[in-house]
């Protein structure tokens, strides 16, 4: 498993045509809703915003092409998670709305693969479940606290359920597997063919998409892009992690990098041998999280966080790559499959998520001010960025729903700190998670290091 030999690009790619196809815009043009960023976010809203009204002129600007940014990058998994837990949303909001809030996100999934299938996205969708597996006694007992969480707050068996080793491992038959977590409201996707695909279809339903063309600051009414002005009542900001490159807009929202290598089509005996054979998406209870995803053509695609947070949010296309996090991810591989050994690791990749200071994704909606945005998702963007698109629409549409009134709805971020705090603060982070999982294998016991991390990283609980 040589990574020097991988291809620096995303495997997805290589199912779509990741070139800009479409034209930039050429000259001012006037709109109902002008949305920047042609990723999940972008298009979901986009696509609700025209089945809505599909009067409304709608215009999407992207600085790349279509599935540039995470949504063209990211490890597929389309699951129902809040990123701080079921428990801070009842803490800010109470049992209930936390409910609401949890329940909206599941039926989200489900309305991805209706969605696709009814439009002929074909995106390997395939509704496996999300599996935690626990690989050490205390692996074991985070994930008995888990479930009994989960069962106290009132999500049931066919929600979340606690797998015995046996059941486990006939699930996924990693080293060391002693048991684990089945969350049922996860899907695997190819997320590029999602993002693309969605792309055809608003552009079918009359939404006008210009790639290669880059938003360069927006004010009311009007989004200054390097190809004209573009002027619309609503404006809609769905840039997540790029967001920070906007004047103005660097201590709202963070760009973390997350990492992935991609192994060759294996063999079905390997597969025999592995599992995953509803294809369920998978990591374990470690700090600094793991994820993985069996692909409709039999590869494994897998990645991680670890990479450093850059200075200043720098966003670069070097930074997809990094040969020390891309080893690391090939060695964790390896302990979990030893079989894997004998097969080339024929990509790898990178790109940035959202993260706000108080860890909250968010959708807000101004009328009055003429804009809205969502993100922030954490490296949970799949799943919820569909939801925020299909609320942004809602709300933009003033059709009131069961998700017009969640509790993420015009939640105000606190700002990340000024340099040289940031840098500090998220890189001593991600180094105690490491080091916590160092400390947690080799003594069996919880590292007060992860919590340390945690709350320097700006998060409270739970470590994925
Ligand atoms: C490697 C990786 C793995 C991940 N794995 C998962 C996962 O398995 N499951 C999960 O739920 N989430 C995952 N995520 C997170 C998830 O992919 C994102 O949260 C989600 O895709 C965000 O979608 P978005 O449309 O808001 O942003 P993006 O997809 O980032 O879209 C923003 C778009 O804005 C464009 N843009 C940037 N600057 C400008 C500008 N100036 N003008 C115009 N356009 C601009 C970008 O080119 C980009 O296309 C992962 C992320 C990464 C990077």
């Amino acid at each position: 498993m040589d990574i020097s030999t991988a291809r620096a690009s995303p495997l997805w790619w290589d199912a779509v045509d990741a070139t800009r196809m479409r034209a930039p815009l050429a000259g001012d043009t006037d709109v109902d809703v002008v949305i920047i960023g042609a990723g999940f976010t972008g298009l979901w809203s986009a696509y609700y915003l025209s089945k809505l009204d599909p009067a409304l002129r709608i215009a999407v600007v992207e600085k790349d092409h279509v599935g540039f940014g995470a949504s063209g990058r990211n490890g597929g998994w389309c699951h129902a998670e809040y990123p701080l837990g079921h428990e801070q949303l009842v803490e800010d909001h109470g049992r209930d709305a936390a409910m609401r809030h949890m329940r909206a996100l599941f039926a989200s999934v489900d309305d991805v693969g209706r969605v696709t299938e009814a439009e002929g996205i074909e995106c390997d969708f395939q509704k496996g479940g999300v599996l935690t597996v626990a690989r050490s006694e205390l692996q074991a007992d985070y994930a008995s606290e888990e479930v009994a969480g989960a069962r106290a707050f009132g999500l049931t068996e066919d929600d979340i359920r606690l797998l015995d080793a046996g059941e486990a491992r006939e699930r996924l038959n990693a080293a060391d597997v002693r048991g684990g977590v089945l969350h049922a409201h996860g899907a695997a996707v190819h997320p590029a063919k999602l993002v693309h695909g969605l792309g055809v279809v608003v552009e079918a339903q009359g939404v006008t998409i210009y790639e290669g063309t880059a938003c360069g600051g927006v004010a009311r009414g009007v989004v200054r892009t390097d190809g004209g002005n573009i002027r619309a009542p609503m404006i809609v900001v769905a840039m997540e992690g790029y967001r920070s490159q906007l004047l103005g807009q660097t201590r709202k929202v963070v760009p973390l990098y997350s990492l992935m290598v991609a192994t060759e089509p294996l063999p079905e005996t390997v597969w025999d041998q592995i599992g995953l054979s509803d294809r369920e998406t998978f990591g374990d209870f470690r700090n600094l999280i793991i994820y993985g995803q069996r692909t409709a053509d039999g590869r494994l695609a897998f990645g991680g966080r670890g990479a450093p947070y850059h200075w200043r949010s720098a966003i670069k296309p070097g930074f997809d790559i990094d040969d020390s996090v891309h080893s690391e991810l090939v060695r964790v591989l390896l302990e979990l499959f030893p079989q894997l050994s004998e097969y080339d690791i024929t990509h790898r990749w990178g790109g940035p998520l959202g993260v706000a200071r108080d860890w909250h994704p968010s959708v807000t909606v101004d009328h009055d001010k003429g804009v809205a945005w969502a993100g922030g998702y954490v490296g949970d963007g799949v799943n919820t960025a569909h939801l925020a698109g299909q609320t942004i629409a809602e709300l933009i549409t003033r059709n009131e729903t069961e998700r017009t009134t969640l509790p993420w709805i015009n939640h105000s971020w606190p700002q990340w700190e000024p340099e040289p705090l940031r840098w500090v603060g998220i890189n001593a982070g991600l180094w105690l998670a490491k080091s916590a999982d160092r400390t947690e294998q080799r003594t069996g016991k919880h590292s007060r290091k992860a919590d340390l991390g945690l709350w320097l990283r700006g998060r409270r609980r739970q470590r994925t």
